[in-house]
């Protein structure tokens, strides 16, 4: 089998959205960069995912070229976030931070796409069909091996390696732990149609079985339903009616009646985090860094913000791989990801209890913050912004 070997200054593994724009903005900042993605050029992404985009990471994808106004994406102004059969509800406004919108909501397979554009007039060197295989770290470079469809292999090195690739690497390197928890839930998504349009409202539902998420998606919503494993699989068999029943049980009656449900399809749901996000040259972002549960729609946003902590981090170094570099990385970056790591498995373990008491505090807490407008727009610039360092 043939093998040979090439050298960049910068490697980024995994061309997922998270990989892809670290590859634009570092391009844009002087690098010469590689990436190497596992998929064909052309191959159909067939991920049913809309995900939900803070108005920040619109805004990190607007500056690196990767988003227009030609993308169909649907604005969130307003995030009302209540539980079942409880008083109590908070309604976040786009005017509580003063922006044009809170996010938006865009399907993943044409945020890809629109990012693949924009990598193909980058001088970003792109390698389709490469799937890493392994990844070393030396002292004055680290090296991946990857093999194409053809059978061959090849080693390549660079100065920095940057793992996005959603979680698969990272264990080979020395120091690296992935802590992980399974919830044993699934997320079950479909594309919903209401009576009433979407107008530009999200609901985060904290529902008896389950928290959903309803995200404006065109003229209705795509929803997010956590359930176990065994509902998921169940809600996934059963006729359409069934499953608006149960749906419109769990939302209420707040956006009308629930008209038809789209193609279903189901995720399962893990919380992955590593003890390090950087080991020697190699640095892992976004998903290969962690990876959430999607009740609080962060997962993206996060590794947006690690995209551009990275930037920051390497702006001026002569030499993007310094021990130095990465730590100042690794340190900018803990703060955030632990607050939205803790704060996303935090809101599952405390709305997975059903005791009324419990319930009625969780009310109490949701009116708290609805009543208090400074603590309401600080939740708001959390989610927005991310927590700074
Ligand atoms: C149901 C669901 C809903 C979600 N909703 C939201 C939301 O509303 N908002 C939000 O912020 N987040 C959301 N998320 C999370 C979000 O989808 C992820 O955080 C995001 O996709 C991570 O991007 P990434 O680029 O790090 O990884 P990925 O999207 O996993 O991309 C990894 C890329 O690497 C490539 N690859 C894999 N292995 C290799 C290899 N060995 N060599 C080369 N290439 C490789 C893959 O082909 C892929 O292109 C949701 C997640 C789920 C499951």
């Amino acid at each position: 089998m043939p093998s040979h070997s090439e050298h960049a200054e910068v490697i980024v593994v995994g061309g997922g959205p998270v990989g892809a724009l670290a590859a634009l903005q570092l391009a844009q900042a002087g690098r010469q960069v590689l990436l190497l993605e596992a998929r064909a050029r052309d191959e159909i992404v067939a991920d049913t995912r809309a995900v939900a985009l803070s108005w920040h990471s619109q805004q990190q994808l607007a500056a690196a070229g990767a988003w227009s106004a030609a993308l169909p994406a649907t604005f969130i102004d307003r995030v009302h976030v209540s539980q079942q059969g409880c008083f109590g509800r908070t309604l976040i406004q786009r005017e509580d931070l003063q922006l044009p919108h809170l996010g938006v909501v865009v399907d993943y397979p044409l945020l890809l796409a629109s990012l693949q554009r924009a990598l193909e007039h980058s001088g970003v060197q792109l390698r389709w069909q490469s799937r890493v295989q392994a990844v070393q770290s030396l002292s004055q470079y680290a090296s991946v091996q990857l093999s194409s469809p053809q059978g061959s292999s090849t080693r390549l090195t660079a100065r920095l390696v940057v793992l996005a690739e959603g979680g698969t690497l990272a264990e080979q390197l020395p120091g690296i732990r992935r802590l992980q928890h399974d919830y044993q839930q699934c997320a079950l998504l479909a594309q919903l149609s209401t009576e009433q349009a979407p107008q530009g409202i999200a609901y985060e539902r904290f529902a008896d079985d389950g928290p959903l998420a309803l995200l404006p998606h065109g003229d209705g919503f795509m929803l997010v339903w956590t359930r176990s494993a065994a509902d998921a699989a169940a809600l996934q068999q059963a006729d359409e009616a069934t499953v608006l029943a149960a749906l419109q049980a769990a939302v209420g009656e707040r956006h009308g009646r629930l008209l038809a449900l789209g193609a279903r399809s189901s995720f399962p749901l893990v919380l992955r985090q590593l003890n390090r996000v950087v080991s020697g040259r190699v640095v892992m972002i976004g998903n290969a860094a962690q990876t959430l549960h999607p009740v609080a729609a962060q997962g993206l946003n996060l590794g947006i913000r690690d995209a551009g902590g990275l930037l920051a981090a390497l702006a001026d170094a002569r030499d993007p791989g310094a021990a130095t570099v990465l730590a100042h990385y690794a340190v900018s970056r803990q703060r955030d990801s632990r607050a939205v790591v803790g704060f996303t498995h935090g809101l599952i373990k405390l709305f997975e209890q059903q005791p009324p008491l419990l319930k009625g505090l969780r009310g109490m807490g949701m009116n708290a913050l609805d009543l208090l407008p400074p603590l309401r727009r600080k939740f708001a610039e959390h989610l927005v912004f991310g927590v700074s360092a």
